[in-house]
């Protein structure tokens, strides 16, 4: 059991390009683990290898809380296709103190490897769809916040969140 501090904004490391990594790469086994434990104990459905500290290009998507579903690990994921453009509010498990209201696409179409090493390609949608566009972006130095059109009409104090809010800079 590994669960990983997730790093929290404005650490420079967030805004990593992350790289591809092998299959066969044994650093694999432990970034799936910290992946697994770390999002288990977070309150998301989403994590990806940089938040927390590996700059590789890995995503976790687990609905299993919300939805049911079962799981996805995605190894050097790529969005094909996506289309059907929404506005959703949305979060972070790196920006806790905020949510945003952020366009994404309803469906996308992704590809990678799975943690054997085989090819998968999938189409998923909703909140689905939403978590997989949220988490690829990271692996691209991205945040949630860089998508938001206003930080001043889009942006607002996560329900409940006590605490100092951090000023943001896109
Ligand atoms: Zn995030």
């Amino acid at each position: 059991m590994a669960v990983r501090k997730i790093i929290q904004y404005p650490d420079p490391f967030l805004r990593t390009r992350c790289r591809d990594v092998s299959p066969s790469d044994p650093v694999l086994e432990s970034v799936i683990r910290d992946l697994r434990d770390t999002l288990l104990s977070s309150p998301g459905v989403g994590l990806s290898a940089p938040q927390i500290g590996y700059p590789l290009r890995v995503i976790l998507i687990d609905l299993s809380r919300a939805e049911g579903k079962m799981p996805i690990l995605l190894i050097n994921p790529i969005i094909l296709a996506m289309d059907g453009p929404r506005v959703i509010r949305e979060g972070c498990l790196s920006i806790p103190q905020y949510t945003a209201n952020v366009e994404r696409m309803e469906w996308v179409r992704v590809r990678g490897i799975d943690e054997r090493g085989r090819d998968l390609e999938l189409t998923a949608t909703g909140l689905e769809a939403i978590a997989i566009q949220h988490e690829v972006d990271h692996l691209n130095g991205v945040l949630f916040i860089d998508r938001v059109s206003s930080l001043k009409r889009d942006l607002f104090r996560r329900k409940g969140y006590k605490g100092p809010m951090p000023a943001l800079k896109k």
